[in-house]
């Protein structure tokens, strides 16, 4: 299982082409993003790999709606009772009360090619969850120390952001960009235009660690490339 440490009591677990991310917190764990549908298994196998069970996972936040981050939430949520964090926009669409938006392909040969061969056959729904918060730009989430929300909407309008605030700070990206063939836009957006104030709004953030929902994070000093590619 590729379980990697990516910044202090945070571990990647790449699930295919996704990540989703586990958290230390005291002898619980947060979840952010929950996979595919079918993926519970490896993420409980994860957290079983870190000496926690079911149960131990008391929180799961959710970047956005699309199926490779939300496609798990239902069966992982029932099968930890974890509370499940969301921004309003798209924790409508996870519960069945709003179609998802079809995003369309960002500049460049290879995202239409990406497009193609991952998304455009891929059903845009997602098995309904129950979300029980509704987070919005600046709250400050109850888990691991503190998990800030940034509203980082034009992926999908609901796509969130969180910087985790300790030790210098990692921030989660999750589909702002990506960093699978270098760091880059991801493969669709909703509204490319509002994702690039979006990504600006990220450069601005202090970070030691930046991560991403596709590809490697980024620490130290790479951060700072991140932060001078989406500077406006
Ligand atoms: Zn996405
Ligand atoms: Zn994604």
């Amino acid at each position: 299982m590729a379980l990697k440490l990516v910044f202090p009591g945070v571990y990647a677990l790449a699930l295919g082409p996704v990540n989703v991310f586990l958290i230390e917190d005291g002898s619980y764990l947060t979840v952010i993003d929950a996979g595919y549908e079918h993926s519970e298994q490896a993420i409980l196998d994860a957290a079983r790999s870190l000496g926690k069970q079911p149960a131990d996972i008391t929180n799961i936040v959710v970047t956005h709606c699309h199926p490779d981050h939300a496609g798990g939430l239902a069966a992982l949520q029932q099968a930890t009772g974890a509370a499940v964090w969301m921004h309003r926009a798209d924790a409508e669409v996870v519960r069945g009360h709003q179609p998802m938006v079809r995003s369309t392909p960002a500049p460049g040969l290879l995202n239409q090619v990406l497009f193609h061969v991952l998304i455009k056959n891929v059903p845009a729904q997602v098995p309904a969850a129950v979300v029980a918060h509704e987070i919005g730009d600046s709250d400050l989430l109850p888990v691991a120390g503190g998990l800030r929300a940034i509203h980082a909407p034009g992926h999908s309008a609901g796509h969130m952001a969180f910087m985790l605030q300790r030790d210098g700070g990692m921030l989660f990206a999750a589909d702002a960009c990506s960093n699978v063939v270098g760091l880059g836009y991801s493969i669709v957006y909703d509204d490319l235009t509002e994702a690039r104030r979006s990504l600006a709004k990220l450069a601005q953030e202090q970070a030691s660690a930046v991560c991403f929902g596709h590809g490697q994070a980024l620490a130290g000093a790479a951060v700072r490339t991140f932060q001078r590619k989406w500077a406006l």
